[in-house]
C-alpha cells in the first residue's frame, strides 16, 4: 500500500526513477518519450548537465536565505535576465515557487495597486471561461473550468467570465477574423461596462489557452483589441503565461506574437524547466512605484520566495536556452510537428482541429467532424488516450470535459525544446496509434 496522495487516490502509477534528454524511465526499465514536458514544464528535457552543474554549485554555496533578511546574487541575476528580455514596461520581478503562487500574487498586486492610488472601490476581476490559472483559491476563482471549481464554489471570490478567443468552437460561419476578434474582445468591454468601469481591477487571460482547451492561440488582433479596452477603462491586463510562456511558442513570451505587452505577467513551468519549483510575476514600473511610494511594500510573501536553488535553476535553464539558440529549434521543430500532425490527422474522421504555436500544439477530437459534436463525456476518451499512449512509451497531456457549454476532448503536445526531427516523427507515429486504439476501445 502506498501512503502518498498524488492525483488519483486509487490509481497505480509507474514509478519514475530516471530521465535523460527527452525520455523518462520507470523502475521496470520502460522508457517514455516526454512529449508533453510533463505539463509543459521540461523545456530542456531531463538531466541537462549544465543545469545540474549550476544547481550543485549553488547548493555548495548556500541553499537558502530568507528574503526578509537578504537578497541573493543568484535571485538578482535571474531578475536582471528576466527584465532584460521582458515585454515593454515590465521592469520588476517577484519570484515565487510556481504558477498558482504567481497568479495569486499578480491578483493581489493588481488590487493593492488600486488601493495605493486611491481607487479602493475597484474590486472585480474578469477572466475567461476556457481557462486554467491554478488550484489555490484565488487562482481557482479566476479560472473558468467548472469541473475543477464546482465543489469549491462557496469558497471562491466572485469573478466574472467571458469566452476565450477559441476560433474552432466560437467563430461564426461567415465572420471574418477581424470581426471575430472584435466580437470576442467586445465581451470584455460589455462586462466592464456592466460592472462599472471604475469598479474593475483586472482582466486575466492565458495568451495561448493551455490546460483547458489544448493550445488555442488567439486570432490576429484579439489581444490588440483587449489592450485597447483595458486602457480605455483603466483596467490592468494580466497575462498568464505560466504554460505558454518562456519560449514554448517560439518567442520568449507568447504575447510578443500578438504585438502587445501586459501590465502584469505570470510565468513558471518553463522558467525552471522542472529542475526546481519556480515561478514569477513580471510587473510594470507603474505598479512597482505605487508600492514604493505608497505603503513601501507589497503586502504578500512566502517563506520560499526567491529561493536560491530555484533561482539557480531558472537562471541556468534560461542561459542554456539562449546560448544554444533553442528558440530557433522551437520554431523549426514546431513547424515540423504541425506538418506531421496535419499529415497524420488532417483527414482523420475524429480530429476536428489541429492548432497551436511553436512546440505547443493541440489536437481536438470530435465524434463528428461536420457537426463538431463532441464525444460523450462518459466515454472517458482522454483517460483511454493517456493509457494507450503510456503503453506505447509516450507521454501526452489529454484533457476532456465541458467548460461552460463548450465540450471537447483534446491532446496537448509540449515536448522539450531540444527535440529532433526523427523524435517528432516518432511522437506523431505513437500518438496516432494511441488515439486509434483509444477510439477503438
Ligand atoms: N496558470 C496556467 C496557465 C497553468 O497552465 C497552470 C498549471 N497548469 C497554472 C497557472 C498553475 O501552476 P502551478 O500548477 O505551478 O501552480
Amino acid at each position: 500500500m502506498t501512503h502518498i496522495l498524488h492525483r488519483a487516490a486509487n490509481a497505480a502509477m509507474p514509478v519514475a526513477v530516471g530521465g535523460r534528454g527527452i525520455e523518462l524511465f520507470d523502475r521496470d526499465g520502460r522508457s517514455y518519450i516526454d512529449a508533453s514536458g510533463g505539463a509543459a514544464v521540461s523545456c530542456l528535457g531531463h538531466g541537462h548537465p549544465d543545469v545540474l552543474a549550476a544547481l550543485h554549485a549553488q547548493l555548495d554555496r548556500m541553499a537558502y536565505a530568507h528574503t526578509g533578511f537578504f537578497t541573493t546574487e543568484v535571485a538578482e541575476r535571474l531578475a536582471d535576465r528576466l527584465v532584460a528580455d521582458a515585454p515593454a514596461g515590465l521592469d520588476h520581478v517577484y519570484l515565487v515557487s510556481g504558477g498558482s503562487e504567481a497568479v495569486e500574487a499578480a491578483l493581489k498586486m493588481a488590487r493593492q495597486y488600486f488601493v495605493e492610488i486611491g481607487q479602493p472601490q475597484r474590486r472585480h476581476v474578469i477572466a475567461r471561461r476556457q481557462s486554467y490559472h491554478g488550484n489555490t483559491l484565488g487562482a481557482l476563482a479566476t479560472g473558468g473550468n467548472e469541473w475543477r471549481r464546482s465543489q469549491f464554489r462557496p469558497l471562491l471570490i466572485e469573478t466574472h467570465h467571458i469566452d476565450a478567443c477559441y476560433e474552432y468552437r466560437l467563430r461564426e460561419t461567415g465572420e471574418s477574423e477581424a470581426e471575430y476578434a472584435a466580437r470576442a474582445a467586445g465581451q470584455l468591454e460589455a462586462t466592464i461596462l456592466e460592472l462599472g468601469p471604475d469598479r474593475v481591477i483586472a482582466f486575466v487571460a492565458e495568451t495561448v489557452v493551455g490546460a483547458t482547451a489544448g493550445a488555442v492561440p488567439p486570432v490576429g488582433d484579439y489581444f490588440k483589441r483587449i489592450r485597447e479596452i483595458c486602457d480605455r477603462h483603466g483596467v490592468l491586463l494580466i497575462l498568464d503565461e505560466v504554460m505558454c510562456g518562456m519560449g514554448r511558442t517560439g518567442t520568449l513570451h507568447a504575447c510578443e506574437q500578438d504585438g502587445i505587452a501586459p501590465d502584469l505577467m505570470t510565468i513558471a513551468k518553463g522558467l525552471g524547466g522542472g529542475y526546481q519549483p519556480v515561478g514569477a510575476v513580471l510587473l510594470s514600473g507603474r505598479i512597482f512605484e505605487s508600492f514604493s511610494k505608497g505603503s513601501g511594500f507589497f503586502q504578500h510573501g512566502h517563506t520560499y520566495m526567491g529561493h536560491p536553488m530555484a533561482a539557480a535553476a531558472g537562471l541556468a535553464v534560461q542561459e542554456v536556452i539562449r546560448r544554444d539558440g533553442l528558440l530557433a529549434n522551437v520554431v523549426a521543430m514546431g513547424e515540423h510537428l504541425r506538418a506531421r500532425l496535419e499529415q497524420r490527422f488532417g483527414n482523420h474522421p475524429h480530429v476536428g482541429d489541429i492548432r497551436g504555436r511553436g512546440l505547443f500544439q493541440g489536437v481536438e477530437l470530435v465524434a463528428d467532424r461536420l457537426t463538431k459534436a463532441s464525444f460523450d463525456p462518459k466515454s472517458r476518451l482522454n483517460a483511454a488516450i493517456k493509457r494507450e499512449a503510456m503503453a506505447r512509451g509516450l507521454m501526452v497531456y489529454p484533457m476532456g470535459g465541458t467548460i461552460d457549454g463548450v465540450r471537447g476532448d483534446h491532446v496537448l503536445l509540449a515536448p522539450p525544446f531540444i527535440i529532433e526531427r526523427h523524435q517528432v516523427d516518432d511522437v506523431v507515429e505513437r500518438l496516432g496509434e494511441a488515439i486509434d486504439a483509444a477510439l477503438a476501445a
